[in-house]
C-alpha cells in the first residue's frame, strides 16, 4: 500500500532546512470559550514515515532526516513574527516526537525558545506518544498539547486509510495524555476515503463525539482536499469524492449542536474556497464558517439567488 501512494505523487516543492514553510495568524476559540492569538508554524523536516491515502503533507518536506539545528534555525526566524506569546502550534507535518522528524538533541533549544508561551501544540501519530513526549511535556515552559489525527471511527474506512493506527490506539494515546495533563488536539476527517457520501455527515459527527469522550478538548474538522494522486486514483474506482461547500456548512452547523462540554469544534478553513461552485457567495460562506469557529455557535446561512444556497430561494 505504501508503495502504491506513493508512486501516485508528484514531485515535491524545494524547502530549505533554514527557513519555515510559514507562519500563521489567526485567532482561536479555546476550551471555556476565551478566544486567543494563534501562531501556526510551519516548520520544514524530515517526511513522515506513514503514507496514509488522504494526505498531501509530504510535498512540503525534506529529503531525508531533519538536520541538527535546522529547526531550531526555522524556529527563531519564525519567532522574529510572532509578537503575542500565547498559543504556538509548530506543524511538521509528521510526528513531533520522531526522533528522524526531530533530532532529540535539538529539544534543549526549542525549549528555550518556547520559553513564555502558554500553550504550545505539536502534531504527533499515537505511534510516536511516550515517554519523549512527556520529558517534554514536562520540561516545556508552558502547556503541551498534542494534536493526533482520529481521522474517522468506521470501522471499515479507518484500517483502509493506512495510517498503520487502530481505534485501540488512538483511544491508548489519548489516555495517557490526559492522565499526565497534556492537552489532546484531535483532527477528525469530512470526505473520509472508503465512506459513502450519504454517510460522510454521520460519521464525521461520531468521530468528533468520539474524540470528545476520549478527552480532546480541540476537535478540528478537516475537509479532504484532492491532490495528492491516491484520492484522485480512489476517485476513478468510487472509492472517494470531493466534498462540497453544502455538507461542509452542514456538518459543521451539526457539530457545533453536538453536546460536547466544554471541547470546541473548529473547521479548517484552509482552501474551502475550491469546493464552492459559486463566485457570488462564496466569500461570504467562509466568512461565516469562520465567524462560527471563534464563536462556537452556528450563525444564519447565507442565501445565494444565484446558486440556490440558503433555505427557500431560487435561481434567478
Ligand atoms: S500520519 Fe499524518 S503526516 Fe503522516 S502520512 Fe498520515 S496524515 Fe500525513
Ligand atoms: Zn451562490
Amino acid at each position: 500500500m505504501d508503495r502504491w501512494v506513493r508512486s501516485l505523487r508528484r514531485s515535491k516543492v524545494s524547502r530549505s532546512a533554514d527557513w519555515p514553510i510559514g507562519v500563521v495568524h489567526e485567532q482561536e476559540r479555546r476550551p471555556g470559550g476565551e478566544v486567543v492569538d494563534a501562531a501556526t508554524v510551519f516548520l520544514a523536516g524530515a517526511e513522515c514515515p506513514f503514507s496514509c491515502v488522504f494526505c498531501d503533507l509530504w510535498q512540503h518536506t525534506l529529503s531525508g532526516p531533519s538536520p541538527l539545528g535546522s529547526l531550531p534555525r526555522q524556529l527563531t526566524q519564525a519567532l522574529g513574527e510572532i509578537g503575542q506569546r500565547s498559543l504556538i502550534k509548530l506543524y511538521n507535518a509528521s510526528s513531533f516526537f520522531d526522533p528522524t522528524a526531530v533530532p532529540p538533541d535539538d529539544e534543549a533549544s526549542m525549549l528555550r525558545l518556547l520559553e513564555g508561551f502558554a500553550h504550545v501544540t505539536v502534531e504527533c501519530h499515537p505511534r510516536f506518544v511516550g515517554d519523549r513526549c512527556f520529558s517534554f511535556a514536562d520540561r516545556l515552559d508552558g502547556a503541551l498539547e498534542v494534536a493526533i489525527g482520529l481521522e474517522t471511527v468506521h470501522p471499515e474506512a479507518l484500517p483502509r486509510l493506512n495510517k498503520k493506527m487502530t481505534l485501540a490506539d488512538f483511544d491508548a494515546a489519548a489516555s495517557a495524555l490526559t492522565k499526565r495533563d497534556v492537552g489532546l488536539r484531535a483532527f477528525v476527517l469530512l470526505g473520509c476515503p472508503f465512506i459513502a457520501d450519504e454517510e460522510q455527515l454521520d460519521w464525521t459527527l461520531r468521530s468528533v463525539e468520539h474524540a470528545a469522550r476520549c478527552g480532546a478538548r480541540t476537535i478540528s474538522i478537516i475537509p479532504v482536499r484532492g491532490g495528492n494522486g491516491a484520492l484522485e486514483s480512489l476517485a476513478v474506482d468510487g472509492a472517494w469524492s470531493p466534498v462540497t461547500l453544502d455538507l461542509t456548512e452542514e456538518t459543521f452547523d451539526r457539530a457545533l449542536r453536538l453536546n460536547l462540554q466544554d471541547a470546541v469544534v473548529q473547521l479548517d478553513l484552509w482552501d474551502l474556497e475550491r469546493m464552492s461552485v459559486c463566485a457570488h457567495c462564496v466569500d461570504a460562506r467562509v466568512s461565516r464558517l469562520g465567524a462560527m469557529n471563534l464563536s462556537g455557535l452556528a450563525e444564519a446561512q447565507i442565501a445565494c439567488a444565484w446558486c440556490g444556497a440558503g433555505v427557500g430561494l431560487d435561481r434567478p
